[in-house]
């Protein structure tokens, strides 16, 4: 049976195949575009076809080298040669008002970083990586050492404790043991599934822990799950996962100007006063340099589900002491963001921002550099078909963000700086931090946005021969995910990369795209040019099908005639937030969602309204420029009245009330309303359905009056 959401599309399907009645079918079914009238579809398929043809592997490839031939993190003049660099392709290859902007933010690099045991047995971490004669770069000496991003400087010797993931409820766990982290160090490991470091510090933080050590277990992303580096993709004994530990689930950005840009001459808060700066000493480990810890932690033995990948006894730990000592350089250094454009030749004031960070830990093969590759073919492509004549109607921006591995600073001072523009102008934000580690599509995307992305993967041709869509579907079903197309794209936001200042502060519909595979490296040395070539993208195919990708998605955003948003989809998709949130414990006597489940009806009706009034308008042929104007202004303020002001309890800076990050960078939806059920505060929660019942009614006005334009 079709769903009434599915029932809409096939029905416009059949409209739109109507109106085109004369050309064959598989070419009508081809150039079926959601926001085009088929006349003006025709010429988006040729100008697509056009562009499709000109990014190549081997320019992604010999990109990607001179990306990662040497490590480029944040505040580095390697990266700021970098910046230049992008600059300088950007205006060959014809990009419009090039420009770098500098913001003055709190950097982060090491000092000097150690770690030794005092007892029982003395052992010094080594904290380098392996170098390996196949892979040349592993023996660059500008390779660093292990450190932890913004981790406080101190020095400390104290008992060790193995607190697992060092999630609250391990320490919980302890507790029940009888031990007590306070003035200890905590050893913890990299979990999986993944949560953010910065959240374990917090925790260790408020446990009263001296200090922690993160090690990346060979459970998670080394031997027990397949071959290691340099003969498989996944992390060998030495390998170390750098990382900030910045409390940016607070607030994003550089820690001294919270809220506001890190422009020339701005306010900056005190140091101690900036809620994202960890007050913990910090630092990561390989686990080769962890097994002497936990060979000798002694006291209890670990619960079953605690026991890592070593062949050893994992214990709770009593009998092992260690000195660390951690001197960070945490000072205010430049960051700088490329930006360029090309103006829009009907609506240069209508935006399509595309974005990527630039910034690394070390080479960034995967992270980030494979996205500034695709990216840099990407806008070859649209510089090629603007040479050609062949403009956008709506301006498309690109940036090259920095900063983003310590506090998605880079993206989060632009967006700070541009806020009024961007809430006005962009229509959208597409973000690829890395590109390709693998060839499995994992798009995601704010529910309205996710019918575009299947449509489009429909049109692109996949390594493997098929389209894009079916490889698509044919890798979710090996992974047993759910493979129907309303359930392809994932339409839940954590956070964790540069969307957030778009979506969860200036309220502007986000997309963020990548190819996954099995990558062991992360944030280590070993992520670089040599894996990359040998498992990751050998043949840079994915690195090419992501520029193409991200143009096309571009460029339907940029000329359709009506822009291609599903608002009744959106609605369904709250609509499962909403009736999750009904099962937790408690929720359905304490919380009216009756009324809340009928505002979402009712932006729902609208929402498939407005879908059948826009498909007769684009199939009758006859629709007027004002009118179609008119209406894209309405369906571009549809994200924003999601903002509220205020932003969520606690954390101001988050105004988006359907999506935002817990503090582990998982994905968070109606983060009000649900902080409030999980914490039984049924006041605040009644407070904050309130907001969103109010936010549904005035989007499901905004879209009744949408249609109504069209009745006209
Ligand atoms: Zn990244």
């Amino acid at each position: 049976m079709l769903t009434p959401r599915r029932f809409d599309r096939f029905f416009a399907l059949l409209m739109s195949l109507l109106s085109m009645a004369g050309s064959p079918l598989s070419a009508r079914a081809q150039q079926r575009m959601a926001g085009f009238t088929a006349a003006a579809a025709k010429s988006q398929a040729e100008i697509e076809t056009k562009f499709k043809s000109i990014p190549s592997p081997e320019e992604a490839r010999k990109h990607h080298r001179f990306l990662t031939a040497e490590p480029h993190p944040a505040g580095s003049e390697r990266n700021n040669e970098l910046a230049r660099h992008i600059a300088e392709l950007w205006k060959q290859q014809g990009w419009e008002d090039v420009a770098i902007r500098r913001y003055d933010v709190l950097n982060t690099f090491p000092r000097e970083v150690s770690c030794e045991m005092t007892g029982p047995i003395r052992y010094k971490a080594g904290l380098r990586e392996d170098t390996y004669d196949a892979d040349p770069d592993t023996k660059n000496p500008r390779v660093q050492s292990a450190y932890a991003g913004l981790s406080a400087s101190g020095e400390v010797t104290a008992p060790i404790v193995y607190a697992h993931s060092g999630n609250p409820e391990d320490y919980d766990l302890l507790r029940k043991h009888g031990i007590d982290v306070k003035g200890k160090i905590v050893l913890v490991r990299y979990s999986n599934p993944y949560s953010y470091r910065g959240f374990k510090a917090l925790t260790a933080e408020r446990e009263g822990a001296a200090a922690m050590i993160v090690y990346s277990d060979p459970q998670e992303d080394g031997f027990a799950r397949g071959k290691v580096f340099p003969d498989g993709p996944w992390g060998p004994e030495s390998h170390i996962q750098r990382g900030a530990i910045t409390y940016d689930f607070m607030v994003p950005g550089d820690p001294l100007t919270p809220g506001w840009a890190s422009v020339e001459g701005a306010r900056r808060i005190p140091i101690e006063q900036a809620v994202s700066v960890p007050k913990i000493i910090a630092l990561p480990m390989s686990w080769r340099d962890a097994k002497p810890f936990l060979e000798n932690m002694g006291g209890p033995e670990a619960p079953k589900d605690w026991q890592g990948g070593l062949p050893i006894k994992y214990r709770l730990g009593g009998g092992a002491t260690a000195h660390i000592k951690v001197d960070m350089d945490n000072s205010v250094r430049p960051n700088y963001v490329v930006e360029a454009r090309i103006r829009g030749s009907e609506f240069p004031d209508e935006w399509i921002v595309l974005g990527n960070h630039r910034d690394a830990w070390e080479f960034g093969g995967v992270d980030p550099s494979s996205g500034t590759a695709s990216m840099i073919e990407m806008s070859r492509a649209l510089g090629e078909l603007k040479r050609q004549g062949v403009r956008p109607k709506r301006t498309i921006v690109i940036c090259s963000w920095d900063g983003e591995e310590v506090g998605l600073t880079g993206s989060t001072e632009w967006g700070e700086q541009f806020a009024d523009d961007l809430k006005t102008k962009a229509v959208a934000y597409i973000n690829v931090d890395s590109s390709a580690s693998g060839p499995n599509f994992q798009p995601d995307a704010v529910a309205s946005l996710a019918p575009l992305i299947v449509e489009v993967s429909r049109s692109l041709d996949a390594p493997s021969g098929k389209s894009l869509y079916e490889e698509w579907k044919a890798s979710m079903a090996r992974e047993q995910k759910d493979a129907k197309d309303s359930k392809l794209v994932d339409t839940r936001i954590g956070s964790g990369s540069d969307h957030t200042v778009f979506l969860n502060f200036l309220g502007r519909p986000t997309i963020g795209l990548t190819f996954d595979g099995p990558y062991g490296v992360y944030h280590s040395a070993y992520d670089n040019f040599y894996w990359m070539n040998q498992f990751g993208d050998p043949g840079y195919r994915y690195h090419t099908l992501m520029s193409k990708l991200w143009g096309v998605l571009a460029l339907r955003l940029a000329n359709a005639e009506i822009l291609p948003f599903d608002f009744a989809f959106y609605a369904d998709n709250i609509r499962q937030f909403v009736q999750e949130l009904e099962k937790k414990k408690d929720a359905k006597r304490s919380f009216d969602f009756k009324t809340l489940l009928s505002r979402v009806g009712q932006f729902e009706a609208e929402g498939r309204a407005l879908n059948r009034a826009i498909e007769r308008e684009l199939a009758s042929g006859k629709l007027s420029g004002p009118v179609s104007q008119q209406l894209n202004r309405r369906i571009m303020q549809v994200e924003a009245n999601w903002l509220n002001p205020d932003g969520i309890p606690g954390r101001p800076w988050f105004k988006h009330i359907l999506y935002a990050a817990r503090y582990t960078y998982a994905h968070l939806e109606l983060p009000g309303l649900t902080e409030a059920v999980e914490r039984s505060d049924w006041k605040a929660a009644a407070e904050q359905g309130k907001i969103l019942e109010n936010a549904l009614a005035t989007n499901a006005a905004l879209l009744r009056a949408a249609s109504a334009d069209l009745g006209k």
